[in-house]
């Protein structure tokens, strides 16, 4: 049994859950003037809502909560804090998943105060129902019991903090310092149950002797401890 609940999102299932998301809001009569993404989580299923509905307006709003991977932040925030006026526009305020809900909540709430938009609706691919603050007006897939979900577009920076965690952990609890690639690789499956291509792997440890976390010596792999 892997430690923490993830599923790996491939790019295929993002098209297929996008263009399920567009035939909902089609179906409901909505057409958006205006698509707003949520960076960075909500940038390519917006991308796809405008292709899969016909929109040509996309802007972007940057509302952040989660700054690592399968861990919370204390606080969502809006960064960039710029004000237009969309006032005449119906707009879709996108995002990949409503989890908590605050980030979205946070966004909603600035558009609405101001941008002055016609209309805001908000839809996001999923939607993790138990935990959520709000109900989006859209949604793909519920979601009933709380997931990790590993999306192509932040696989990288998954990869690199989940072994980070690994890393520490074991430094933690057993004092280990040293590792080599395929150590980490088989702790990577055991903890979170996914398989990767393998060069996530080797990319995120290089990402971690760059930032000084790991050295590497003749293959391996040193714990930097402060
Ligand atoms: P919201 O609940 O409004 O999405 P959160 O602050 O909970 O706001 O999450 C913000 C972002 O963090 C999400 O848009 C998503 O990119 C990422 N995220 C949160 N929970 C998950 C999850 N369970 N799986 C994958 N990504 C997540």
């Amino acid at each position: 049994m892997p430690r923490i609940p993830v599923k790996l999102v491939t790019w295929d299932e993002i098209v297929e859950w996008s263009w399920g998301l567009a035939e909902k809001i089609m179906d409901d009569g909505y057409i958006p003037d205006v698509i707003i993404a949520i960076a960075r989580g909500g940038y390519v299923p917006a991308r796809l809502l405008c292709d899969f509905l016909g929109v040509e307006n996309l802007l972007s709003i940057q509302s952040q909560h989660w700054t690592e991977a399968a861990k919370k932040d204390e606080r969502a925030l809006i960064k960039f804090e710029y004000h237009i006026n969309l006032s005449g526009y119906k707009a879709l305020l996108v995002d990949d998943i409503i989890d908590t809900g605050e980030s979205v909540i946070l966004a909603r709430d600035f558009i609405k105060k101001y941008w002055s938009p016609k209309e805001l609706r908000t839809a996001t691919l999923q939607w993790i129902s138990p935990v959520a603050k709000i109900k989006p007006d859209y949604y793909y897939l519920e979601v009933k019991e709380w997931i990790w979900f590993q999306y192509p577009w932040t696989r990288l920076e998954d990869v690199t903090q989940f072994i980070k965690r690994i890393i520490e952990t074991e430094f933690k609890n057993n004092a280990r310092v040293q590792w080599n690639e395929k150590e980490l690789e088989e702790a990577f499956y055991e903890w979170y149950g996914i398989t990767v291509d393998k060069k996530y792997i080797t990319k995120a440890i290089n990402m971690l002797i760059r930032k000084g976390i790991l050295r590497s010596e003749n293959g391996i792999l040193r714990y930097v401890t402060q």
